[in-house]
């Protein structure tokens, strides 16, 4: 499976199904993405490659203390991943995928926190997945 940044610098592959797909409303990523929630297609690090351009890297902490580590294109600001490689876990950003009919998302995350406006999908479970 391959994506790209808006600006199409950034190009990766994704070498593996995810383990886990799922909806983040928390207020980092309503935050760094400008909407409800980051859609998150969970991976092991080192199914990801890059095949053209390099990512910028900015570190924050979670809630619960782990470095979180946001690769975004330096060019055009697209956030491509967010790694906790304390849990060795990638989450793609889904929305970046060449065919975003690929993502298909089970699991909501931080549902609590999700804007007023915003229905949250009904049909999905929440869930805490490792890294935030
Ligand atoms: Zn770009
Ligand atoms: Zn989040």
């Amino acid at each position: 499976m391959t994506g790209a940044c808006f600006c199409k610098a950034i190009k990766y592959e994704v070498l593996a199904e995810s383990m886990m797909q799922g909806l983040c409303y928390c207020a980092d990523c309503q935050t760094v993405g400008g909407s409800a929630y980051w859609a998150s297609y969970a991976i092991s690090p080192e199914h990801f490659r890059l095949t053209s351009g390099e990512l910028k890297k900015y570190t924050s902490r979670s809630a619960a203390g782990r470095a979180v580590e946001r690769h975004f294109c330096g060019d055009c600001g697209t956030q491509i991943k967010v790694q906790s490689n304390d849990v060795s876990v990638a989450s793609v950003n889904a929305m970046t995928f060449d065919d975003p009919a690929h993502f298909r998302p089970q699991y909501t995350h931080f549902a609590q926190s999700a804007p007023h406006w915003c229905d949250v999908h009904p049909k999905l479970s929440p869930f805490q997945p490792p890294g935030e």
